[in-house]
């Protein structure tokens, strides 16, 4: 066992039940304490007392000490990225997925050609940074495909991230070598098995070698190390405290890289019927976003189109420093393609129309805050 496995199932999930009954147990005195404390650093009885039920009441208190800390941190800018899908193909079952192998439709994966003329059309909208996502096709879309594909798209983006398959160390040391500066991987959920649940086959089902993930692509010097968990398979008070340890285990390994989190709730997805007895209101998201933001001065906050206009819009001004716009989930979303999507969006407004909104929360709207050739 090492050490991060160590530290999850000393505090965490593998003791759900008394994590429950622990955070129930928190009362507002507790919480009001941990208010009264420098905020932006993380402990993990804060973190616990600001996820609990009794920090409900103080949400509003929570929300302008996490604005102020934000402003400090990283002043009136928010990021603008979008996603480019290059496969739909998978070879994972995750029950709650589109993409999911058993799903009977016309698969498709792009050519190198095809995913250059989709990122052109979102270089054309403005983006200067790119997260290149695909579902486990390591046979159609290996590595060298997203070396390659980076080397002919880095002259359009400052930025390339990537949102695929967990890879060994050495190869997430060739796509760092190749210009891909950040990796995002969510863990889905900390719970051992409840994730044995919803994984039951394919490569996905190795829980300890995607938790070991970010650790391989730190390793190799990604510089954005992207962490989540898909809200709705598991509670998501005790995911959050799992959530904070591990990348407070990173930060402290990997001082250099910054962690990011985002906030990914299950959404309507091709033939997905399975129900969700986890899922998260947009009272209880906020909450979580908040208490991470009061526990992670540095850490970026990611808000995608999964969620509403309206939300997102009410949280642009508080904590969140990184949003995607005009986001396409299925491969050739840009071009035109009639393809199957992951999920489907909820924010359907146009990167002119999201930019417009974040101008008018009095934050500016930022293409491009970074640049591969800083770090060369
Ligand atoms: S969540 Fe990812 S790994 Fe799982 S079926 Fe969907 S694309 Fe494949």
């Amino acid at each position: 066992m090492n050490k991060l496995t160590t530290i999850l199932t000393q505090y965490n999930l593998d003791h759900q039940n008394r994590w429950m009954d622990d955070l129930k147990a928190i009362t507002p005195d507790q919480v009001q304490e941990q208010l009264t404390r420098t905020p932006g650093r993380f402990d993990l009885n804060r973190l616990a007392a600001l996820v609990s039920p009794a920090a409900v009441e103080f949400l509003e208190v929570m929300a302008q000490r996490a604005q102020i800390l934000t402003m400090q941190r990283f002043g009136r800018t928010i990021q603008l990225y979008a996603p480019l899908y290059v496969s739909n193909y998978c070879v994972n079952r995750c029950r709650y997925c589109g993409f999911n192998c058993t799903h009977d439709f016309d698969r498709r994966r792009l050519t190198l050609d095809e995913a250059v003329a989709d990122a052109e059309m979102i270089a054309s909208e403005g983006f200067r940074h790119i997260l290149l996502v695909s579902g486990e096709d390591r046979t159609g879309v290996p590595p060298e495909y997203f070396c390659e594909l980076t080397a002919r798209l880095r002259a359009r983006f400052s930025s390339i991230s990537v949102e695929i398959y967990p890879l060994t160390q050495e190869e997430y040391a060739r796509l760092f070598a190749a210009g891909i500066d950040g990796v995002t991987l969510y863990q889905e959920t900390y719970d051992r098995a409840v994730y044995t649940d919803w994984h039951q086959a394919g490569p996905k089902s190795d829980y300890d070698y995607r938790l070991d993930s970010p650790d391989r692509f730190a390793q190799a010097d990604m510089r954005r190390i992207g962490l989540g968990v898909l809200l709705g398979l598991a509670d998501w008070r005790a995911e959050t405290l799992a959530l904070g340890q591990h990348a407070a285990y990173l930060m402290k390994r990997y001082w250099r890289a910054q962690v990011s989190f985002s906030f990914p709730r299950i959404r309507p997805a091709y033939e997905v019927r399975d129900q969700f007895d986890h899922l998260v209101g947009d009272k209880e998201l906020v909450q979580m976003m908040l208490a991470l933001r009061l526990c992670f001065a540095d850490a970026g906050i990611v808000l995608s189109t999964r969620e509403s206009a309206a939300l997102r819009d009410r949280l642009v001004g508080i904590c969140v420093t990184r949003i995607s716009a005009g986001s396409k989930t299925n491969p050739g979303g840009y071009t035109g393609k009639h393809t199957t999507e992951q999920f489907t969006i909820d924010d359907t407004r146009s990167p002119t129309q999201v930019a417009a909104m974040i101008r008018s929360a009095g934050r500016e709207a930022v293409w491009k805050d970074w640049d591969a050739a800083f770090t060369a």
